[in-house]
């Protein structure tokens, strides 16, 4: 069974499969809320999904259409949910550890690469940070 967890584990979700499909969001509410230049999102039947925690849960309304949830103890993003279709909630893919039974299918809202974020940069890659004394 998929799980996942905040930064902090206060909050803790899991989920029987089959999930929904999963994609890369480029959009820039994303990258706001999340302080990143993709978000990668797994749908889950909202009933489907197990809670823990929620009492550490806020949604903050984004849009009219959507709210987002998260962690008001450690700030991390988890959840998106749309308005109009209450029946699917997408979790963050980055906060469920392990393999999936969906892999993402398509980037989304991609309006180009952002200056700062190039995927195939050429820029070394350390498995630490060599700047970090
Ligand atoms: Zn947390
Ligand atoms: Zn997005």
């Amino acid at each position: 069974m998929p799980k996942g967890h905040c930064l902090c584990g206060e909050i803790r979700f899991s989920w029987e499969p089959p999930s929904g499909g999963s994609s890369h969001c480029h959009c820039s509410q994303c990258q706001y809320s999340h302080g990143a230049a993709v978000v990668t999102w797994v749908s889950v039947p909202t009933s489907d999904l197990t809670l823990e925690g929620r009492e550490f849960l806020k949604w903050y309304a984004s849009s009219e259409s959507a709210q987002r949830g998260f962690c008001t103890n450690c700030g991390s993003s988890l959840f998106f949910k749309p308005a109009n279709y209450p029946e699917e909630i997408h979790v963050t893919r980055a906060n469920i550890a392990g393999d999936l039974d969906v892999e993402p299918h398509m980037h989304i809202y991609f309006n180009g690469e952002p200056s700062w974020f190039k995927e195939n940069d050429g820029l070394p890659r350390y498995a630490n940070d060599p700047e970090d004394p």
